[in-house]
């Protein structure tokens, strides 16, 4: 019989050490913001697969688009048989992103895979190598993605060498007191020692930190980074890939600063669980590559586009950025109750942007002291009493809500219930 201990200790045996688990529910089915394991045991889900499914779990428009697309094609691919649906998104997509400029589309299968293509193409563009990231920042496992995201371990440790011509500047955090000035203080030193800024192709940021802690990048850093690139004849890249899709409570976060960034990733809620991403950007920036330089066999899958389709209308017909302003005052006045009802203890900062909802827990009330094994225990014993929860933050003591954006109040308070239980037992 499958237990979840029987599933994990073959797992143990049978899956690469490398590969993370942080629950060991073993999955058997799920609707909307609930998790069934294999012994029937019920979860109400804070994490989303990670930022993935924000139009809920089994979405009967997406099954049924999926189910339609399934029964005509599965894969022709986009290079060889084309079909109007990669197209179709692709032009919804370049109406849907911020700005008034012109834009195209490509599409690839994973987040770090655009994050990949957005740098080659801003290369292509520009005929520069330079890239400038951010401290803390995450953007994928793959060999630039990698280059780019700020954290050593478990990341980047023991698979380096790494692209070339890769660079850091500091990213504002509540815990250091760091703002947009000091960001771009950082920037200046990077680009007077380091770099010269005709050498650089791209900024690329996260609007709000995803991996490395849901830090929310002040709206003036994000227009302070346009102005400096238009100097200078750099792309702003805005990673979206777990900011986008009504998370925040906009389409994109970006929108909050007014800031219409060059080039824009996207993957996770891109459709509904189905392996797809997107570069979005300005026309001819998009189109410096030559032909075949982009692309690849799974590129677009239909089923994934077929998702996606559906997806959008989702995010229209239920008003889903609406929803993720009210998860984020609902989750966030009564973290804040419980804070204010244990002064100088285990709770630091609390902040959200829409449904982006972080918990910070620290020592004694002061938010220089993290308290990671807290954090670490507190996401035990929430799936112990049916509540899957994750936890992010360079420092390791952030709790990040991530609920579905269709979850139903009565499944968001009873989510609430159990962290507050939790928080009692610790
Ligand atoms: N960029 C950001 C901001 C992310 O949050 C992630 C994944 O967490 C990635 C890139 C990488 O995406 P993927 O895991 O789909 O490769």
């Amino acid at each position: 019989k499958n237990t979840n201990a029987a599933l994990h200790a073959r797992r143990q045996g049978a899956v690469a050490n490398g590969v993370a688990n942080i629950t060991q529910v073993y999955a058997d089915r799920a609707e909307n913001a609930e998790i069934w394991d294999v012994e029937g045991r019920r979860y109400i889900d804070f994490a989303a697969g990670i930022a993935v499914v924000n139009t809920g779990h089994c979405h009967p428009k997406i099954i049924a688009a999926v189910e339609g697309q399934l029964k005509k094609f599965t894969h022709t691919c986009f290079h060889v048989a084309p079909y109007g649906s990669y197209v179709e998104l692709a032009e919804r997509l370049n109406e849907l992103v911020p700005g008034d400029t012109p834009k195209k589309t490509m599409l690839v299968s994973t987040g770090a895979e655009a994050v990949e293509n957005a740098i080659k193409i801003a290369r292509a563009y520009t005929g520069r190598s330079g890239v400038v990231a951010f401290s803390g920042g995450f953007h994928g496992r793959t060999m630039m993605g990698m280059a780019l995201t700020g954290k050593v371990v478990p990341y980047k440790a023991g698979f380096g060498p790494f692209p070339g011509e890769i660079f850091h500047a500091h990213f504002p955090t509540a815990y250091t007191g760091t703002t947009a000035a000091d960001s771009i203080d950082d920037l200046n030193t990077l680009f007077k020692d380091d770099i010269e800024p005709s050498r650089v192709a791209a900024i690329i940021i996260e609007p709000v930190q995803g991996e490395g802690g849901f830090n929310i990048a002040p709206p003036a850093l994000l227009q302070a980074l346009r102005t400096f690139c238009d100097e200078h004849g750099i792309l702003l890249i805005a990673d979206e890939i777990q900011t986008g899709y009504a998370r925040t409570g906009k389409m994109f976060a970006t929108e909050y600063s007014g800031v219409e960034p060059d080039l824009i990733t996207m993957a996770k809620g891109i459709a509904g669980g189905f392996p797809l991403s997107a570069v979005t950007g300005k026309k001819e920036i998009m189109d410096a590559p030559a032909v075949g330089g982009l692309g690849g066999t799974y590129g677009g899958n239909p089923v994934g586009c077929a998702a996606a389709l559906a997806v959008l209308e989702v995010i229209e017909e239920e008003k889903l950025c609406e929803r993720a302003l009210h998860i984020g005052e609902v989750v966030t006045k009564r973290l804040r109750t419980l804070q204010a009802a244990n002064p100088g203890g285990v709770f630091g900062d609390i902040r959200n942007l829409g449904a982006m909802i972080a918990l910070e827990l620290v020592h004694d009330g002061d938010i220089k002291k993290p308290n990671a094994d807290l954090t670490k225990a507190l996401v035990q014993k929430a799936q112990e009493r049916g509540l899957i929860l994750l936890s992010c933050g360079t420092r390791g003591n952030v709790i990040r809500m991530l609920t579905p954006l269709t979850i139903p109040d009565a499944n968001l308070n009873e989510g609430m219930d159990i962290l507050e239980a939790c928080m009692r037992e610790l």
